[in-house]
């Protein structure tokens, strides 16, 4: 039993990765968010904002409860109609855009409105996620790594305040 604890957070982290999704993927999408705001920002500081992200409990809920779902989904193990309504990632569904929100709940009003935007320009991994190419089912994934993103961003906004205002525009 023991040997098959892992932390949460090392459990979501794992999940994220085997589902295709790195760290840097993420730190892109941060960059791509922020980049009119605070050019200056690295590619290190933007990982640590999402690091920081990781970190969060209500974060790693909603990975693994997304991830989950997705699997089951591949699996065809989910209860009709909710198995074709997840496999077909049908657009009035939205309980997968309420999931995000409860990672971007944490940072406050700029996280939604990030969230907002990418889950609509749908950059890098998110147009990958959204391909519908292969057999995966990446429903929630996409949802839950946009509002990673977005609230990592929404950190970074925060500690720069007197770009703040601009970033909610
Ligand atoms: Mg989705």
């Amino acid at each position: 039993m023991a040997k098959e604890t892992k932390t949460l957070e090392e459990k979501a982290r794992q999940l994220l990765q085997e589902r295709g999704v790195s760290v840097k993927d993420i730190t892109k999408l941060v960059l791509f968010l922020q980049k009119k705001y605070l050019p200056e920002l690295t590619l290190e500081e933007a990982s640590e904002s999402v690091d920081a992200v990781l970190s969060k409990r209500e974060v790693h809920n909603a990975i693994l409860t997304g991830i989950q779902l997705d699997i089951l989904a591949e699996e065809k193990a989910l209860i009709q109609p909710l198995q074709d309504i997840i496999e077909e990632d049908e657009g009035l569904y939205g309980i997968d855009e309420i999931m995000a929100l409860s990672i971007v709940n944490v940072y406050g009003t700029i996280g939604f409105t990030n969230y907002g935007y990418i889950d609509k320009v749908k950059p890098g991994i998110l147009a990958d996620l959204n391909s519908h190419e292969d057999n995966h089912v990446h429903t929630f994934l996409d949802d839950i790594v946009g509002a990673i993103a977005a609230s990592a961003a929404s950190r970074l906004a925060h500690s720069y305040p007197d770009k703040a205002h601009e970033i909610t525009q």
